[in-house]
């Protein structure tokens, strides 16, 4: 439902097009907030679609707070370094790419002229960039990929923890948010006799302290050697050298809070901003 451009539904899916058309119109600066994520083993405890689950939880929640609209246009992502375990479904590069272009050509033929894109899942990066540069460019839409905050006091706990123990990839981190966001969907029985899963060569072990003085040097070092498909360096699909049984739900609230606000702010600051003519058809 959409009256006088106020939503009171905000997945694209659940509108009516007289809904989706008053919001057009009347909204004044219409935004449409675009999630990407994966599906892709977990390790043994958490569920396929983490990080697509964790786009949606996220999208509608800033989608909601700014009166905008959001979609995820497919569930996979880019994960084929994850192929080697089973369950998981990636998309090829190009199919990733024309699916995120065709939806914003889409909503841009609409008259949709803003949109803000949110990626949960690390191996999507490239693509998520380039789709943002060649909407632009081909589309005539502004695509915004807000990041932040970096500076909080928790934004720091969260980037030591992923430096130190390369918690990126179902760790105490991801698990804080399945037990924040889908506690239903996650295993935590199956960590009983955890340990960590990593296998490389010892020396790129001492790579990986965020105190050394060469760490800039050698933590390159490390990424270059990390072999293309991850079931060659971790046994059980997790990545971290830290106990993902360390999770900590209230933290991870904390932090989707503080996220969730970052892309509020951003985009009521951007619709603080008429268009530019350029952008105008
Ligand atoms: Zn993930």
């Amino acid at each position: 439902m959409s009256e006088n451009g106020k939503l009171n539904k905000f997945w694209l899916w659940e509108l009516t097009r007289p809904a989706f058309e008053d919001w057009v119109e009347n909204e004044s600066e219409p935004v449409i907030v675009l999630g990407m994520g994966a599906i892709e083993q977990h390790g043994p405890h958490l569920p396929l679609g983490m990080d697509s689950l964790g786009a949606k939880h996220f999208v509608h929640e800033v989608a909601k707070r700014t009166n905008s609209v959001c979609f995820n246009p497919c569930w996979p992502g880019y994960s084929p370094h994850h192929m080697g375990f089973r369950g998981t479904v990636t998309f090829k590069e190009d199919t990733l790419l024309a699916v995120y272009m065709d939806t914003i050509e889409c909503l841009a033929d609409h008259g949709v002229k803003r949109f803000v894109m949110s990626n949960h899942h690390g191996g999507n990066s490239d693509i998520f960039s380039l789709t943002a540069r060649l909407a632009k460019q081909y589309f005539n839409v502004m695509v915004a990929q807000p990041s932040g905050p970096s500076n909080t006091e928790l934004a720091k706990v969260y980037a030591d923890r992923q430096k130190r123990h390369w918690d990126v990839h179902s760790g105490p981190t991801e698990t804080s948010g399945a037990l924040a966001l889908f506690p239903e969907l996650v295993e935590m029985w199956r960590l009983e006799n955890w340990e960590p899963a990593l296998k490389m060569d010892p020396k790129l072990y001492e790579f990986m302290d965020p105190d050394r003085e060469d760490f800039e040097l050698v933590s390159q070092v490390r990424n270059a050697t990390m072999p293309p498909v991850n079931i060659d360096f971790t046994s059980t699909g997790v990545y971290g050298t830290n106990d993902p049984r360390t999770a900590d739900p209230d933290e991870f609230r904390a932090r989707f809070e503080e996220r969730v606000g970052f892309f509020v702010d951003f985009i009521n600051l951007w619709k603080t901003i008429p268009v530019p003519d350029a952008f105008k058809d």
